[in-house]
């Protein structure tokens, strides 16, 4: 069995829990409660919410031409 990364890949720091958290789309690897929580969530966050804006914004476009 291959050993499993047990460091944080942003901080560098000692993962608390064995899986730690998918540290993506910042890096690929995993990264720590903490990072995961000040970091790839907020990012996860303002992805989601520019895919939305995208969706809004091709709705109205499609009205527009109804
Ligand atoms: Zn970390």
């Amino acid at each position: 069995m291959s050993k499993e990364e047990t460091h944080c890949c942003l901080c560098n720091g000692i993962l608390d829990d064995p899986y730690g958290h998918n540290a993506e789309p910042i890096m690929t690897g995993r990264c720590c409660s903490i990072c995961n929580m000040s970091a790839v969530i907020p990012i996860r966050l303002k992805l989601l919410q520019i895919s939305l804006d995208k969706d809004g914004g091709n709705k109205s476009w499609k009205k527009k031409i109804k």
